[in-house]
């Protein structure tokens, strides 16, 4: 079979690998028909140092599963299914208090050991417990908006609960990636009076504000932040999503936060420590957040999709086919896609 590979920083490849296959009773095997590029693959696709192995790619997808070891349940060959961009067994301590991205027995796509969803097949460990059956053919109109169940609508949703999004608050969030506009989704169903997105791109913005966002602060920095400051009558946001992971990304978040109001972190942190803790500490400022378990919010998000409430499908700008990956990463981190979506 063929799947994406990365050897270095821009240096993905597709190629041939070996046939993904069952290996524990517990394994299905999935094949891929939509699957997708992650800002968080851009990460490396910057930094990854040159390997001469290479990292299988991808944790994002939707599939059919083609094949289910002994002691699988809840799937069966034939099932249309999406997978979470963890995957885990579903029954341990973290998964049954949902929080499947601390499971025991779980872990992450890829690297050198694990196929990735950029591939037209994986071996999906802990199948009960990771994949999540989808009640629509595999060509549905919906398809783009029930494959953000995988990261990120998921992803956002998480930002909006750990950042404590109430009705009627101020919301803002920093980052006009897909994450950062499922933030707005999010935060809009949550009942979020007022959105504010920081972000600066024309057509990002535009998908912001039709998700719901009610103002655009295109600064950065600290004039960002007395933007934002001047928008809430000087106090602050009572939820702050912060959807990159770079230190000025934070330093905005947790400045334009009120007194007593909470930062919800999902972007991954590029460094060590996190930025102004004099200042948060004396605002009673909440900091939480981390890796989404979207697993446990696929159920709760699905219908809204299925029954037309929310488009997340629509962060989707651009769709290659395997052989366009490459390219695919190179558009993204040139901007000139949001998120792209790769069909089988
Ligand atoms: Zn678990």
């Amino acid at each position: 079979m063929k799947a994406t590979l990365m050897y270095g920083a821009h240096d993905v490849r597709v190629e041939h690998v070996p046939d993904a296959r069952l290996v524990e009773t517990t394994d299905a095997l999935v094949r891929v028909t939509r699957a997708c590029i992650c800002g968080s693959d851009l990460w490396p696709y910057n930094s990854m140092p040159a390997s001469p192995i290479g990292n299988r790619m991808g944790h994002e997808f939707v599939g059919i599963v083609e094949d289910a070891g002994a002691h699988v349940r809840t799937v069966k060959k034939g099932d249309l299914v999406v997978a979470p961009f963890a995957w885990s067994d579903g029954t341990c301590e973290f998964c049954t208090h949902g929080l499947q991205t601390s499971c025991l027995h779980g872990g992450w796509w890829g690297g050198t050991e694990l196929d990735g969803g950029q591939g037209e097949a994986v071996r999906v460990p802990q199948a009960d417990g990771t994949l999540v059956a989808l009640p629509v053919g595999p060509d549905h109109a919906l398809m783009a908006s029930l494959l953000t169940l995988s990261d990120v609508m998921g992803t956002g949703h998480h930002a909006a609960l750990s950042a404590r999004v109430q009705p009627g608050g101020i919301t803002a969030v920093v980052g006009d990636g897909a994450v950062g506009l499922c933030g707005v989704i999010a935060a809009r169903r949550l009942g979020a009076e007022r959105i504010i997105m920081l972000g600066r791109h024309p057509e990002r913005i535009a998908l912001a504000r039709a998700f719901g966002a009610t103002d655009v602060v295109s600064e950065r920095g600290d004039d960002a932040i007395a933007q934002v400051r001047a928008l809430t009558g000087g106090l602050g946001a009572h939820s702050v999503l912060e959807c990159v992971g770079h230190g000025e990304a934070m330093r905005t978040a947790v400045n334009i936060a009120r007194p007593g109001g909470a930062v919800g972190r999902v972007g991954v942190p590029q460094e060590e420590t996190i930025p102004d803790a004099e200042a948060t500490f004396y605002a009673n400022v909440t900091i939480a957040g981390g890796p989404a378990p979207v697993r446990a919010y696929m159920h709760e998000l699905m219908p809204d999709i299925l029954e037309g409430r929310i488009e997340p499908g629509r962060v989707f700008d651009r769709v290659t086919t395997l052989d366009g990956v490459p390219d695919g990463y190179r558009a993204m981190n040139n901007r000139e896609a949001i998120k792209v979506m790769i069909e089988f």
